[in-house]
């Protein structure tokens, strides 16, 4: 094995020196993500800190530097934003290597003809939605952290938007993409509308966490942006089952508004205190040309209206969505907030089949209300739908009473726990589109069941010697 010393030199022998970076305070913000908020917020980092951070500029750098990887058995984590929330970007073992792909940030193609755009890994998906709207397109990709989180990360996670009812997850979006494997392979898959030559290998690719390849590049469809056309619905609601139900008949019937969100009265308190008068809340907003807008209008209006339940003004839903996504900025205030408040609080994101989705929400609130202290929130809102189901996000708030290191494993863990527990219990998935990281994966058997000899045969054979990211989907010490 190389010291630390040894894999800085060896690295700047294979790319300019200016790209190894050695700084011990960013080392130490590069060790982890935003999972451990006690890190990044009151500066205790517990966690290895990398030997160094390495930016390559080309996918050849990329290559060069995992096949110096590969050969040394050190421990990569990719990284591009470094905006992921479930330890995907920690630093799990010592001497690891940061490769980050955040200055590979051309915008290689946008082809509006062909409907799609080409760019590096590090492009922040915020900068290329800008570019496609002054054309008038869209990717129809929208997380929350839009401005924060890069091509490369947020294929490599399976990430969702918020328009995914519509458009669908990024794995729906991604034409073709170039990754780069630990003993240096890089491959490229081809830009086509589809093919059946075997089965589709683009999902080895998305959603590997950085486990089995380097992402550099990807091609992502484009769509026709219609803002004008835009048209929001809100309602309130006592019941939260029929809540569930409602969305269930917009879907089924076959609409595809592109929001389709249900919050609980204490998660609409956070966002719609001003006008939801302690109840649920229903909202809807409906996008793309005119007569698609105006049926998909038509059928939520006629459907939740046989409901009979109360309907806001739509501008309290067009002024809340216009301000949903996260910046640095956003992220900053957070910090300070709970620095000084100790209120401090996270999410925990499951699917599942129409039939389980209210079990999962009733059991799983009743049971942290009953089993964890000093909550000071808690509530949940579906907000990605399917023909067969759909999401849940669990946020929770607490006041911690507690040394700050020990946070996570008095509330948040626990309380994710239960969550996951009830969803497998209900048949769900234990993690709707934040990966699966370096803190959900004791539950990677039970979610897997016997098909998780697939995915392990995939690790090993794409990373036979468990260089990247070790920790994440698979745990530290996970037999493969
Ligand atoms: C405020 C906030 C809001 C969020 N909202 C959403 C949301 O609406 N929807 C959603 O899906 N997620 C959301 N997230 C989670 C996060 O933004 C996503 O997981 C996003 O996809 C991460 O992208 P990133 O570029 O920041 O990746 P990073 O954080 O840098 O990395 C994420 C993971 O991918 C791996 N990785 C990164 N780059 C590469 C690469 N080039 N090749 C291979 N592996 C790589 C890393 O090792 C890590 O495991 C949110 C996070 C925050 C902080």
């Amino acid at each position: 094995m190389l010291s630390r010393e040894e894999i800085v030199t060896g690295l700047q022998k294979i790319i300019p020196s200016h790209q190894v970076i050695t700084e011990e305070q960013l080392l130490k913000e590069y060790s982890i993500d935003r999972y451990y908020k006690v890190e990044s917020i009151w500066g205790i980092y517990s966690l290895p800190t990398p030997a160094a951070i390495v930016k390559p500029s080309n996918t050849q750098e990329v290559a060069n530097i995992l096949m110096f990887c590969n050969e040394n058995l050190i421990n990569v984590v990719p990284r591009t934003g470094g905006s992921a929330t479930e330890g995907g970007l920690e630093t799990a073992v010592e001497n690891s290597i940061v490769l980050d792909g955040s200055d590979m940030k051309k915008i290689i193609n946008i082809d509006t003809y062909n409907m799609q755009a080409t760019v590096e890994c590090g492009v922040v998906l915020e900068t290329l939605e800008n570019e496609v709207r002054a054309l008038g397109f869209t990717t129809g990709h929208s997380p929350q952290s839009k401005p924060l989180a890069q091509l490369g990360g947020l294929t490599a996670t399976r990430s969702t938007g918020q328009f995914s009812t519509l458009y669908g997850g990024i794995e729906e979006l991604i034409v073709g993409l170039e990754a780069v494997f630990p003993n240096g392979q890089i491959t490229r898959i081809k830009n086509v509308p589809r093919r059946a030559a075997g089965p589709d290998i683009r999902h080895v690719i998305v959603g590997n966490e950085g486990t089995m390849s380097f992402i550099t590049e990807v091609t992502i469809k484009l769509f026709k942006y219609y803002p004008e056309n835009h048209q929001f619905y809100g309602y309130i609601l006592d019941d939260m089952e029929l809540g569930f139900k409602l969305i269930h008949d917009v879907i089924t019937a076959g609409y595809r508004p592109s929001v389709v969100r249900l919050y609980s009265p204490e998660d609409a308190h956070y966002h719609f205190s001003h006008f939801h008068e302690g109840k649920a809340v229903l909202l809807f907003m409906a996008e793309g040309p005119k007569g698609i807008v105006e049926a998909t209008s038509k059928a939520i209006e006629e459907i939740v209206g046989k409901a009979n339940i109360q309907q806001v003004d739509s501008k309290h839903i067009a002024n809340w969505f216009y301000s949903l996504n996260w910046d640095e900025k956003k992220v900053e205030e957070e910090r300070i907030e709970v620095k000084e408040t100790n209120n401090c609080g996270f999410t925990t994101e499951v699917s599942a089949n129409w039939s389980a989705i209210y079990p999962i929400y009733k059991n799983s609130i009743d049971r942290i209300r009953k089993e964890i202290p000093d909550l000071t929130l808690l509530g949940a809102h579906s907000s990605h739908s399917y023909i067969n189901g759909t999401n849940l996000y669990f946020v929770y708030y607490y006041d911690m009473k507690c040394k700050p290191e020990e946070e996570m494993s008095k509330y948040h863990d626990p309380i994710q726990n239960i969550i996951v527990e009830e969803t497998l219990k209900a048949g769900g998935s234990m993690c709707h589109h934040h990966g699966v990281g370096k803190h959900r994966t004791h539950f990677l058997a039970e979610e897997y069941g016997n098909s998780l000899y697939i995915l392990k045969e995939l690790k090993k054979a794409f990373d036979p010697k468990g260089i990247m990211n070790k920790g994440t989907i698979f745990g530290l010490n996970e037999k493969l």
